[in-house]
């Protein structure tokens, strides 16, 4: 009996702890911070996670932000103003709808960006519909990834690449 008490005493701290564990960890997500450029004024924010049920707006223009590690897709003019006037890196994927290895890199492109959130952006470019903007760039072929950074290009790579090779890639241009 006395060892049954001592372990429903045990499962009682277990849970206590547990519960303590876990409210710390709610408020350290409340308290976490990711950096996102703003799509319109290219602003560095820091986007509360935890809260998102409330839209984030930037604190410089009051634009709304996208939630971390999401990959954009951005009219035209915005996107090349964005190229320019992001402050964080900016990885472009230069896709076209009817391209089969741009469809194999579409995952691996998004786990990237979940991945990286807070120190790349992640824009997806539609070559069919934004064709000045690839022309701008001199895209030739699809799938092409371009890093920038501040406007300056860091790097380019064209074609499908592995998962942990394109991870590698892109982190050694930014
Ligand atoms: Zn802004």
């Amino acid at each position: 009996m006395a060892q049954l008490s001592k372990s429903i005493d045990a499962i009682r701290i277990g849970c206590r702890q547990k519960i303590t564990l876990e409210r710390t960890r709610e408020f350290e997500a409340l308290a976490e911070k990711i950096k996102v450029s703003c799509p319109n004024c290219g602003a560095t924010n820091n986007y509360p996670l935890g809260l998102t049920a409330k839209k984030v707006i930037c604190g410089r223009c009051k634009y709304p932000l996208p939630e971390p590690g999401s990959v954009l897709e951005l009219p035209a003019g915005q996107a090349s103003a964005f190229f320019q006037s992001a402050r964080l890196p900016v990885l472009v994927d230069f896709f076209s709808p009817t391209c089969v290895p741009c469809h194999m890199m579409h995952p691996v492109v998004d786990s990237f960006a979940k991945r990286r959130a807070g120190e790349v952006m992640v824009v997806r470019v539609n070559v069919d519909q934004h064709p000045q903007i690839a022309a701008e760039f001199g895209v030739q072929a699809v799938p092409t990834f371009v890093v920038l950074y501040k406007g300056y290009e860091r790097g380019r790579a064209s074609g499908a690449l592995s998962e942990a090779d394109f991870a590698l890639w892109v982190m050694s241009k930014i």
